[in-house]
């Protein structure tokens, strides 16, 4: 080979040497430019989607709600739950109420199923009520002051009508509470609790609490207290059902409130409450539904335990 052919291979050679290293950084920038255009349109739909997607669902939803609403449905089924107005309530309790702040507050305590009193509550002006004669066992039984005399003149008018009531219990503190409990208890274990209150929760811890009978259910109802619904049917039963509130004393626990009392229907027990005693007999409610509805909400268990 001469000079003149070598020069023009390697010129040929070179030439093709820095065409191929041309093309690859031809073809290096083009990859480049395709990732970054790659990575520009992949970023871009996110933001539109996002943006575009909520907004159109949006108003339909609102439109459909704005005809569908139940508008009238709501407001009659909130008056139903809803407390009544101020107004009527305020009329309601001063109609209802008015003789509860007239009677003196140690009358109306609140003793039920579930509010008890202290275990050393023991009223302050007991008295040992003169009813020797009015009991068979010949027992001067204790009642609080304001109660004795109402009592005297209602036994009096029953004897002046013929009938022959016997006293048989007033205040009982509560370990002769818990003596007459356990009395039922073995008794009647399974209803001790509905005819016999828990020591604590009984009226006659009060000391305006009277049991009555008679010497015909003693005689026909035994024990010793002669304690039975058939009192009811009885003479002095069925005068003290009528007439006893005219004395100041209401039946504590009724037939028809054994629900609303807890306790079950005892025609012999009856509590002084003077005057009020009238107007739930004309109203046909309890002692316990008049203080549920009556006693101020923070006062009403003043002396719970
Ligand atoms: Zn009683």
């Amino acid at each position: 080979m001469n000079s003149g052919v070598i020069r023009w291979v390697f010129f040929i050679v070179v030439g093709l040497v820095l065409l191929g290293l041309m093309l690859r950084a031809t073809a290096r920038t083009v990859a480049l430019a395709q990732a970054a255009a790659a990575q520009v349109t992949l970023m871009s739909p996110t933001p539109v989607v996002v943006v575009v997607v909520p907004a159109t669902p949006a108003p339909p939803t609102t439109t459909s709600t704005a005809t569908i609403t139940p508008i009238p449905a709501t407001p009659t089924n909130t008056p139903t739950n809803t407390p009544l107005p101020a107004a009527t309530q305020t009329a309601l309790y001063e109609q209802n109420c008015s003789l509860y702040s007239k009677i003196p507050a140690d009358l109306l305590t609140v003793v039920d199923r579930d509010t008890a009193l202290p275990a050393d509550y023991v009223p302050a002006d007991l008295e040992v009520a003169p009813l020797e004669t009015r009991n068979i066992q010949y027992r001067a039984i204790p009642l609080r002051k304001p109660v004795i005399q109402p009592l005297l003149d209602m036994l009096d008018a029953m004897n002046q009508a013929g009938l022959a009531p016997l006293v048989m219990s007033g205040y009982r503190d509560i370990t002769e509470q818990q003596l007459a409990y356990d009395k039922w208890l073995k008794l009647h274990p399974e209803r001790a609790a509905d005819i016999s209150a828990i020591p604590g929760h009984s009226e006659h811890q009060l000391g305006t609490a009277v049991d009555f009978s008679s010497a015909y259910m003693i005689q026909f109802y035994g024990g010793d207290d002669g304690f039975n619904v058939r009192f009811a049917d009885q003479p002095e039963g069925r005068w003290l059902a009528r007439q006893a509130a005219y004395y100041g004393f209401t039946l504590s626990y009724p037939a028809y409130a054994v629900d609303q009392t807890g306790y079950a229907y005892e025609p012999w027990h009856f509590r002084y409450v003077g005057i009020l005693a009238l107007e739930l007999q004309q109203r046909n409610i309890t002692l316990t539904q008049y203080l549920h509805e009556c006693v101020p909400a923070p006062t009403a268990t003043p002396s719970s335990q």
